[in-house]
């Protein structure tokens, strides 16, 4: 037998006790189109407590109010679930390969140029969650991307998928970071992954010396005030001058730290035609951006993740970026 997994499934007092193998796992992940998936225990990340904590004290959250609210959701995942005994995280890759540079000012971050992942990750881990309760009877559980009080890179660290690196992204060693990361937290149990990747960005430094505005101000600690994404995305009140001085020609996110991660150097291009770059927007002439009308955004971006810029704060981005 080349696999050594658990598959036991007791009738005992009305108990229906199921380990689900991890082969069944990740064939159900590569049959719903995810590149990688990995399983554990929910267990409450007392580990990423304190850095959460720390990071939220010390008001490097900005104006995202959020993520100070359902702190302990976010420590133990287990309370978004009745009954919660596993979570099974997946990545999916969406590297659209590079732009051109001269043409693409404003930039917008490659995850942002396609259809709004959200729904597309959400649907393929419930497309996986019905495959395996086709495969194991009833199964309990909640799908998530970014759409949760979870700590989906955390998790992804913790169920062997990579580790998290000195720019806060979770890095596969063979796909990078351009990923998307969702998680199924379910009620029955898992065969765990075993492998533990360890942290391999050792001594270099070229995301923190990449950074334009110093936001990654220390190893693996991003200060979401100085983020170019927090500052075009997420930042709810007007740029000051000092702000605005800092987008560095970026109008929705910003990449820069992920470009120049040498553990992205062979990320290959998605094949995944809902998730590559739509042609109306690679095609949109730049000076255009910041002429929009309101009609014209919910036209060009009305699917993507821009959206959720809103049309004003988007274009005033792109004038910034001009
Ligand atoms: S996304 Fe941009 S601004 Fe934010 S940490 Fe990375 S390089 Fe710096
Ligand atoms: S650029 Fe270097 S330090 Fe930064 S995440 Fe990549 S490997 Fe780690």
């Amino acid at each position: 037998m080349i696999f050594n997994f658990i598959y036991f499934n007791i009738i005992n007092q009305n108990i229906n006790v199921i380990v689900i193998p991890l082969l069944s796992i990740q064939s159900a992940a590569h049959k719903a189109g995810f590149d990688a998936c990995g399983t554990g225990k929910i267990q409450p990340l007392s580990d990423d407590e304190n850095h959460l904590k720390q990071w939220l004290e010390e008001g490097m959250h900005g104006d995202m109010a959020y993520m100070g609210r359902n702190v302990n959701k976010r420590i133990d995942p287990g309370m978004l679930v009745p009954g919660a005994q596993s979570i099974i995280t997946v990545l999916l890759n969406y590297f659209p390969g590079n732009p051109p540079a001269a043409t693409h000012r404003p930039r917008i971050a490659r995850y942002a140029l396609g259809v709004d992942y959200h729904s597309i990750v959400k649907g393929m881990l419930y497309k996986m969650l019905d495959l395996l309760r086709k495969e194991h009877g009833t199964i309990n559980g909640r799908a998530f991307t970014d759409s949760a009080p979870v700590l989906e890179r955390a998790w992804a660290r913790r169920t062997g998928l990579g580790w998290i690196g000195k720019n806060g992204m979770l890095i596969h060693p063979q796909m990078g970071s351009f990923t998307f990361i969702g998680e199924l937290i379910i009620d029955a149990k898992v065969e765990a992954t075993k492998v533990n990747i360890p942290d391999r960005c050792g001594t270099c430094t070229r995301c923190m010396d990449a950074c334009p505005t110093g936001a990654i101000v220390a190893p693996h600690v991003v200060d979401a005030r100085k983020c170019i994404s927090y500052l075009t995305i997420e930042k709810k009140t007007p740029l000051s001058e000092k702000e605005k001085g800092m987008l560095n020609g970026w109008c929705f996110g910003c990449d820069i730290c992920q470009e120049v991660c040498p553990w992205n150097g062979k990320a290959r291009e998605t094949d995944m035609p809902d998730i590559r770059p739509m042609g109306h927007i690679a095609n949109l002439d730049v000076k255009n951006y910041a002429h929009l009308t309101e009609r014209e955004f919910e036209t060009i971006f009305g699917k993507t993740p821009v959206k959720r810029a809103g049309f004003a704060k988007f274009v005033e981005n792109c004038k910034e970026s001009l």
